[in-house]
Order: C-alpha cells, then sequence, then structure tokens
C-alpha cells in the first residue's frame, strides 16, 4: 500500500513542500484537542458565571431561603411533639378524668368539609419543597388549634364535674398505692404459679419487701389480716360503690383494724410477698359496685398523661401476672 504525499504551501519560498505523515497526525490531534478543551472551559465558565452573576442581594436572599428551610423543618418536629402531647392529654382525660365522672369521650377529629377549595393553594406559589412543608405545618396546627379548643372545653367540664362531687373525688382511689413499677395489668394474664390463663383482677406493682403502702383515697377500713391465696390482704371501703384491696403484704401499719378512717395518703402498710406469687410485690384491686374494673383508670391524681400511657403500655403488653 503507498502512502499518499500531502504538501503545504511554503509562502517564504513560494513552493509547496511535503508534510511528513506523522507531523500531520499530530497537528491535526492539536486541532481536536484544542477544540474540546475549548468547549470544556465554555460550559464550566457559563455554569461558574451562573453562580458568579448573582447579585449581592440575590445571594443573600438564596442564603436566607435555605435557613428558612432549616427552621420550617424544625418547627415541623416541635409541632409533632406538641401534636403526641395533646393525643396523650386526651387519651388520659378519655379513661381517667372522663370515665370515672361518668363524662362522655370527648369525640375523635371530626373531618372538617373545606368545600372543595384548597384552602393552602397560596403555597403553590413557592418552591415545591418549600409549599409541601407550609402545607403540612399549616394543617396540622389547623388540626391542632381544633384539638386545643375541645380540650380547653373539656377540662372545664371535668373541673365544674369534679367541684359538684368534691365529697365523692376525696373517697375515689385516684394515686398509686405504691412507689412502684407497674410490672402487670388488669384483664386475662397467665399465672405465674399455675402457668395458664386466668383473669387477672388487679395490678401488679414490683417492689422490694417492705415498700410502702398508701391508702389511695379516703375510706374505712373492711379488713386487715390473713386470706388465702392473697397473703396479707388489706380491704379498703371508699363508699360510693367503691373498695380497694392491697395484696401480699408483709405487714400493716400499726393501729390498722376493722372499722379506723383513713384518709388518702395514708401508710396503711408494707409491700410483701405473702400468699400465691412468684415473688415480692403488691397486687392492687379496685371494686366498683363488686365487680373489679381496671386500676390503671384511677390513679389519675399523680400521673401524668405520658406515664399514663407508659403504664397503659406496660400493662397491655406483659403477658404474665405476678399474681
Ligand atoms: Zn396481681
Amino acid at each position: 500500500m503507498t502512502k499518499q504525499t500531502h504538501f503545504r504551501f511554503d509562502e517564504n519560498t513560494f513552493e509547496y513542500k511535503p508534510i511528513q505523515p506523522d507531523s500531520r497526525d499530530k497537528w491535526v490531534y492539536s486541532v481536536i484537542h484544542w477544540s474540546l478543551s475549548t468547549v470544556l472551559v465554555t460550559i464550566l465558565g457559563y455554569t461558574l458565571l451562573g453562580k458568579l452573576t448573582l447579585s449581592p442581594g440575590e445571594l443573600s436572599l438564596s442564603q436566607e431561603n435555605q435557613i428558612l428551610l432549616g427552621e420550617l423543618l424544625s418547627t415541623q418536629t416541635k409541632i409533632s411533639s406538641l401534636e403526641e402531647h395533646l393525643a396523650a392529654l386526651q387519651e388520659s382525660d378519655n379513661q381517667m378524668y372522663r370515665s370515672i365522672l361518668g363524662m362522655p369521650k370527648i369525640d375523635e377529629e371530626v373531618q372538617m368539609g373545606v368545600g372543595g377549595t384548597d384552602i393552602y393553594a397560596s403555597f403553590d406559589l413557592l418552591s415545591e419543597q418549600a409549599s409541601q412543608i407550609l402545607r403540612e405545618t399549616q394543617s396540622t396546627l389547623d388540626k391542632l388549634e381544633r384539638q386545643t379548643g375541645r380540650q380547653s372545653l373539656s377540662f372545664e367540664e371535668i373541673k365544674a364535674a369534679y367541684n359538684k362531687n368534691r365529697e365523692k373525688m376525696k373517697h375515689l382511689p385516684a394515686i398509686r398505692p405504691i412507689n412502684g413499677v407497674l410490672l402487670s395489668g388488669y384483664g386475662v394474664r397467665i399465672h405465674p404459679v399455675y402457668n395458664r390463663q386466668r383473669m387477672h383482677d388487679g395490678v401488679d406493682f414490683r417492689a422490694d419487701v417492705g415498700t410502702p403502702v398508701y391508702a389511695t383515697g379516703d375510706a374505712k377500713i373492711r379488713s386487715a389480716g390473713r386470706n388465702g391465696t392473697y397473703g396479707n390482704l388489706l380491704i379498703l371501703d371508699h363508699g360510693f360503690g367503691y373498695e380497694t384491696r392491697y395484696a401480699h403484704l408483709s405487714g400493716f401499719t400499726e393501729g390498722i383494724r376493722a372499722g379506723k378512717n383513713i384518709k388518702r395518703g395514708d401508710l396503711i402498710g408494707y409491700s410483701g410477698d405473702t400468699g400465691l406469687t412468684s415473688g415480692p410485690h403488691l397486687h392492687y384491686e379496685i371494686l366498683k359496685d363488686g365487680e373489679p374494673v381496671d386500676p390503671l383508670n384511677y390513679m389519675f391524681a399523680d400521673i401524668t398523661p405520658e406515664e399514663y400511657l407508659l403504664f397503659r403500655e406496660i400493662s397491655d403488653n406483659n403477658p404474665m401476672s405476678m399474681d
């Protein structure tokens, strides 16, 4: 195969001179190389210029936007925790105060009809991300506003009902009988000794032998003594159909005897391990008109809504009782 010879016109000598093939390749390579570099530099330049040509005002606005977006997101987190707090308040109101005072439960969130108009449409003028965050935040705030309104109404109702029933409220069991950890709740539970499902008529608090036990409402002592599988048992008659029972005690406070009147918070005895148990604890029962009820709903005078939810979760999820 013969190589083709290419010529170049030399302006000095006015003649065509052959070009060496390899030097021609180098020349073509250089041209391509420079063209590509120019294109790359131009693209890079435009990109950089795009940023640099933002006026100082625009630049500070763009930074401000970033900060505002961050603030919005953190506000959203705070609102969520407020929402949880309100939900806990509503739950404890319904389960404790309202049910005990014989009041109907607070209505759940009623969906508000907005007649097909989008009340948050003005946010759509903003960037998609900002618009979405603002929509969510505003709608949650609106919901919270309605919920807070209902809650404060409920609070007024509870206060009124409480004032009307002052004497009864003093007698109702309304505090924790012991400063111990709630271990098992009311309802069907696996019995720790018989190892089969049985109705658990009370709640169990884990407590070392000798932990003080208190009367949970004003009452008259019905009985204090040994009582089969209950071990040392104290029964209080609160009137208004209410009775409380404190089981497995290690002993009673001096002067505790049937017929004596006592006040809420009085020391009545000490927790123990007597009777049929799987370890030291206090078994606490409340009876209303002779029927056991869930004691967890009768601790409203000294637990917070959050504690109530925590106790409820422990109580509902532990399948075992200590009996
Ligand atoms: Zn028990």
